[in-house]
């Protein structure tokens, strides 16, 4: 029987909230396949975007940050921590080199529990060093997380500026089981086009309210119309827990959804390569974040 020559295989990328796990994603895919902003917990679905070499096919799966869950999506946002970790020939975690100041603080029971989960190889990537140019930051860091004894290799990388992310994936191919490919080799993702319109017009929102609001947010397809000729259509609602919510997602004379609507509009025809007409609606739906009815219509 013919041997195969290629290699092939899941990688999680798992970190704390913000640690830059969907900029890296997106920094070694050349495209924006999982949304950003400043705030955690932007992700909140396994996010998948894969990498393929003529020899090699590394499928990412992004995940939202692990935290202690306080409400039914976040326990639903943590199962999918955990089937991705199943999934996984290798670990990557993240670490925000900002936020560490001792291994125990760092790496805490929660944390922990995650990373020994699986038996699987673990990388662990020191992210964000250029804010920290200098080595003196981040060897004493490298020698205590070695003290771990749980990850097979330790890299510093910038996910934002690209730095070391080329030897990064070679340490992923070193680790990556032999196989046939899994996927196309020119296949990048396999989400659907509404699923990146709602997550692109959910940035959207994220970016532009403060504080807690876009956390009680969520946003729905309505409808989504491919058309021949002219432009497609698209609605979307943009779903919220209280009256009080909607006003404020609004604005006065409704001027801040018209911006949000104005740059999801931009973004979303700039990752379909099409004009589109987009339609924003808001709607309230009374704690929908702990409806386990709405949130499965929601896909959680
Ligand atoms: P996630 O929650 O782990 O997915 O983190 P994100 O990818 O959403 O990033 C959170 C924030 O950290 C964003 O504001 C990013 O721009 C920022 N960030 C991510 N990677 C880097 C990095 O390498 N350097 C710096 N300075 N900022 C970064
Ligand atoms: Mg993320």
């Amino acid at each position: 029987m013919h041997k195969s020559n290629t290699k092939a295989g899941f990688v999680t990328i798992i970190g704390k909230p913000n640690a830059g796990k969907s900029t890296l994603l997106n920094s070694i895919l050349g495209m924006k396949l999982s949304i950003v902003t400043p705030k955690p917990q932007t992700t909140r679905k396994k996010v998948l975007g894969i990498h393929n070499t003529e020899n090699e096919q590394i499928i990412f799966l992004d995940t939202p940050g692990i935290l202690k869950p306080k409400y039914e999506m976040q326990k639903s946002m943590m199962s999918y921590v955990n089937n991705s970790i199943s999934d996984a020939d290798i670990l990557l975690v993240i670490l925000d080199l900002g936020k560490y100041k001792s291994l125990d603080q760092y790496f805490d029971e929660i944390f922990l529990n995650y990373l020994k989960k699986s038996e699987k190889p673990k990388i662990l990537a020191i992210n964000k060093i250029d804010n920290f140019k200098d080595v003196k930051n981040v060897l004493p860091i490298i020698r205590d997380v070695s003290k771990l004894g749980i990850f097979n290799e330790i890299i510093p990388i910038s996910a934002l500026k690209n730095e070391n992310i080329e030897n990064l994936l070679k340490v992923l191919v070193k680790f990556l089981p032999d196989s046939e490919f899994y996927f196309d080799p020119d296949t990048l993702s396999i989400q659907n086009e509404r699923f990146f319109v709602s997550e692109l017009i959910r940035e959207n929102v994220f970016k532009k309210y403060s504080q807690e609001l876009p956390y009680s947010t969520e946003v729905h397809i309505a409808e989504f119309k491919e058309r021949e000729k002219g432009k497609w259509y698209i609605s979307a609602e943009i779903i919220v827990e209280r009256k009080s919510q909607k006003i404020i997602i609004i604005g006065q004379k409704g001027e801040k959804l018209k911006s949000i609507g104005l740059k999801s509009r931009e973004a979303i025809e700039e990752h379909l390569g099409k004009e589109i007409y987009l339609e924003l609606f808001v709607k309230v739906r009374d704690n929908w974040r702990d409806n386990k009815n709405l949130l499965s219509s929601y896909g959680y």
